[in-house]
């Protein structure tokens, strides 16, 4: 097993993978930039190294700095979290070329999946159902137009290289297709320096429903069943759950494992997410996220695996060590994400916390580098604390959540645990009546 890790991360999924590691009795080293000195990331690891200034792209996206950090300390793995450069195979092929264990898939995985046709393509050719569309590019308008006749309006422009919900456009007619193609192209080009995009046919009421996976170097994999995402704001999760209000034990099981073979043929490494939209009874894949995913605690909660020990095991050539029929579920979990933002116009709220009091008690796990004095800093995403309550049932849960977010205190910035709490309060939320453009709609009827 691997005596050092180094993080290439930042804030609560830093500290979450450095507690992973030190109950495995791995040491950790934390890199930071100049804006993270005072994080708890940083504090609490056992080796730190300042990377660069607070730019991501010249801190904790600046491979040869984070590199060297990694020579100068020894570290025999590199574990990158989620964002900044875990989804980077560049990253991957580099690190492993250095010597070092990079702590996921393998970097043609990472690149496959990066490319949203071929992971579609791929999908498709291991079984998996998916979101009917362009089976390649579309380059031009006539050709786009000929595609979205044939499925149907209204239909979605994607980008093939996206993620975070950008370029990303809806056509609800041949009238504004050039529109949303020229738009989608456009925002493509500037947030990933590539202008690629297809066309999917638009769901009016799907929900999101993603499976979490793990596979070994041995040849093994399974599932952790799935989690709901459906609450979304501009295409990003809000609150996730697992499991689904809505799957039935058939479905499960049918998913399940479509799935897994799926993933032991393809020969997955490492911890992985398959996202589906569901609607009417039918799963159709969108895309795999090859990493971590930021609402990992609500599959934790209900199997008892700590899936960044389970991450560190594979990398290090550990077998599973458990078939699919051992891993269990119980009860219910949901996540709150709670961002330093505005509750109503979710406009940044970065600042100093003045007071910081989180809430326990039974079934209730806080996830945060927060603490009183600590001043959140304007250069990044803006989650701060993630709130994960368990329980027997999803009404276990609602009752659960609903005093941890008035128990929860953080003071001195605004923080969107006002709006979790107008969210659960809602009645059609309540009874699970939801899907992924819900939230947005409900949002303005809330005033
Ligand atoms: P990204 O990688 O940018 O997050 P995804 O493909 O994962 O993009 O989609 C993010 C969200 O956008 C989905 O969870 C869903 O809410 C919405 N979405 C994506 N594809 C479709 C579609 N074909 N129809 C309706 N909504 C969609």
């Amino acid at each position: 097993m691997f005596e050092k890790i180094l993080i290439a991360s930042r804030g609560e999924i830093a500290l979450r993978i450095h507690r992973a590691c030190h109950e495995m009795g791995i040491e950790t080293v934390a890199v930071h930039s100049t804006a993270d000195s005072e994080a708890m990331h940083v504090r609490l690891a056992d080796e730190a190294v300042c990377i660069g200034p607070p730019n991501p792209a010249e801190s904790y996206l600046n491979m040869p700095a984070i590199l060297s950090a990694a020579e100068i300390t020894g570290a025999e793995a590199i574990h990158p979290g989620y964002g900044f450069l875990s989804e980077n195979a560049r990253f991957a092929d580099i690190v492993a070329e250095h010597g070092i264990t990079f702590i996921g898939p393998s970097a043609a995985h990472i690149r496959l999946m990066g490319d949203k046709i071929a992971a579609k393509a791929e999908m498709r050719r291991l079984g998996i159902p998916v979101v009917p569309g362009s089976d390649g590019p579309v380059t031009n308008d006539a050709d786009a137009r000929r595609i979205a006749d044939d499925i149907g309006y209204p239909v979605l422009v994607k980008a093939s290289a996206g993620g975070g919900g950008r370029g990303m456009k809806v056509a609800t007619s041949a009238a504004n297709l050039s529109a949303a193609l020229s738009t989608a192209r456009a925002e493509a080009a500037a947030s990933f320096g590539n202008d690629e995009l297809y066309i999917e046919k638009y769901l009016a009421k799907p929900r999101h429903i993603e499976l979490q996976v793990l596979g070994d170097s041995h040849g093994d994999a399974v599932h952790l069943g799935e989690r709901e995402c459906s609450l979304q704001r501009r295409h990003q999760k809000v609150l996730e759950e697992a499991r689904s209000p809505v799957l039935g034990a058939a479905e499960r099981k049918q998913i399940g494992d479509i799935v897994v073979r799926a993933m032991a043929e393809f020969g997955y490494l490492g911890a992985g997410t398959i996202e589906f939209l569901y609607e009417d009874g039918a799963f159709f894949f969108i895309e795999m996220n090859t990493r971590l995913q930021v609402e990992h605690p609500v599959t934790e909660a209900i199997t008892g695996l700590d899936i960044v020990r389970e991450q560190i095991r594979i990398a290090d050539g550990q077998p599973l060590g458990y078939a699919q029929k051992d891993v269990t579920f119980n009860g219910h979990a949901i996540e709150c994400r709670i961002n330093a933002e505005d509750p109503k116009t979710f406009a940044p709220s970065p600042g100093r916390v003045t007071d910081y009091h989180p809430p326990g008690g039974l079934g209730v796990r806080v996830d945060s580098g927060l603490y009183a004095g600590y001043r959140v800093p304007p250069h990044y995403d803006s989650l701060i604390a993630k709130l994960i309550v368990h329980g027997t049932s999803r009404d276990e849960c609602l009752m659960r959540l609903r005093r941890s977010l008035e128990e929860f205190v953080i003071g001195g910035i605004e923080t969107t645990i006002p709006l979790h709490q107008r969210l659960i309060a809602d009645p059609e939320f309540i009874a699970g009546d939801f899907h992924v453009h819900w939230l947005e709609q409900a949002m303005t009827n809330w005033g």
